[in-house]
């Protein structure tokens, strides 16, 4: 008996739900039913960034890591939540504010921004004006030893940037990105471990994942 405590980060992947400004909402499709068919299949026509995912370097970076070019290990490790909540860092997050997390930021495999933001799930909100992390904080995160920084945003750099500078000095250092957590309040304070498996497609630059985090038995 597993008495690991599970707790669900994602979001519900549907039609109608959020997406990036300017990006295709997913198709989600019933194909077949039960009453009519006798089994039931779905047709999921989605982009690979679609809900809760993960970007890898190939999304930004010739030849960088693809879905199925990384390891499987690079999905799963020990977690840590900083609570950027109500005002606490302030929409921009500095270096100055992690380096209170510096012993705890050293023993994680993932960074998870806990902003509140994803309250404003399924709000005109959600894609405005949301928490984010400066260059500075950024460059600091790349010298931990991580292998992913987690948001419950829509991205890790506002929306319409072209240089996409987060992302691209996370994704060069190889530390994954998964944009688009929800729940993160639940595992503040917490130790944790946190799983975020992809879909292993091939040569895929991102793609959707159920990302959840684990606390041991009390
Ligand atoms: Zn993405």
């Amino acid at each position: 008996m597993i008495s690991n405590h599970v707790i669900d980060l994602s979001h519900t992947l549907e039609n109608d739900m959020p997406v990036y400004p300017g990006s295709d909402t997913p198709k989600i499709e019933q194909i077949t039913s039960v009453a009519t068919h006798g089994y039931a299949e779905i047709r999921l026509n989605m982009l690979t960034h679609t809900g809760t995912h993960i970007d890898f370097p190939a999304h930004l970076i010739e030849k960088g890591f693809t879905v199925d070019s990384a390891p499987s290990g690079r999905f799963y490790g020990a977690g840590f939540v900083i609570d950027c909540r109500m005002g606490k860092s302030g929409k921009i997050i500095r270096r100055s504010f992690l380096y209170q997390y510096e012993r705890k930021l050293r023993e994680a495999d993932f960074v998870l921004f806990c902003t509140g933001w994803s309250q404003l799930w399924n709000t005109p909100k959600y894609n405005e004006y949301f928490p984010m992390l400066d260059e500075e904080a950024a460059r600091y995160l790349t010298t931990l030893d991580l292998k992913g920084v987690g948001f419950d945003t829509p991205s890790a750099d506002p929306v319409g940037s072209k240089d996409l500078t987060v992302h691209h000095i996370l994704l060069g250092n190889n530390i994954f990105l998964i944009e688009n957590l929800t729940n993160l309040g639940l595992l503040v304070d917490k130790s944790f471990h946190f799983a975020c498996f992809p879909l292993k497609i091939k040569n895929g630059d991102g793609s959707p994942v159920r990302a959840v985090g684990i606390v041991g038995p009390a």
